[in-house]
């Protein structure tokens, strides 16, 4: 695999790790266990943004912080590939660079054309095109991928208790301690 190569599990949505490092369940370090060695988790509530610092925590809220920082982050991924998928559907008929890397694999990736009101649309997104241009992977498998991940985990997040204590509101890992676990 050379450089710059994407791999084919990337290609198609699998073993994606971002360059940010909010992808839990496909890597192989266990924040959930990297967590237990933390006397001293950062953590910011997903509404109102207050942070805090929370030292008593016993192992299995620990872990399920882990686990409800990680549907966090699976919510926040897919709200930004709605945002791309809505923003491609207003383009159908183009052939710009950035539509047709995230919609095709390589080998069945048809020619590029320019396409100015597609730049345009994209200039008055900055975040989706930081996004877009960081980031390797097909759009429909992703999401797919995402829509499933956030699926399992509403499933499994049913006994979370650690509230913000200004809105009451759930707490979440500070993403930079979060991505130091991965
Ligand atoms: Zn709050």
């Amino acid at each position: 695999m050379g450089g710059g190569e994407v791999s084919a599990g990337e290609e198609y949505g699998l073993n994606h790790r971002d360059t940010e490092g909010t992808e839990l369940a496909m890597i192989n370090c266990d924040p959930a266990e990297a967590i237990l060695k933390h006397l001293v988790i950062p953590v910011f509530c997903v509404k109102c943004g207050s942070q805090t610092r929370l030292d008593s925590l016993s192992d299995s809220e620990k872990k399920s912080l882990v686990e409800m920082t990680s549907f966090q982050n699976a919510l926040e991924e897919r709200r930004m590939l709605i945002r791309i998928k809505q923003l491609f559907d207003r383009f159908p008929d183009s052939k710009h660079a950035s539509i047709m890397c995230k919609l095709f694999p390589r080998d069945r990736r048809p020619g590029f054309e320019p396409d100015a009101a597609f730049d345009e649309a994209l200039g008055n997104q900055p975040d989706i095109k930081k996004y877009l241009s960081k980031r390797s992977f097909l759009l429909p498998a992703r999401l797919r991928a995402i829509e499933a991940q956030v699926v399992q985990y509403q499933n499994e997040l049913s006994d979370y208790s650690i509230q913000c204590q200004k809105c009451f509101d759930l707490l979440a890992i500070d993403k930079e301690f979060f991505n130091q676990l991965n």
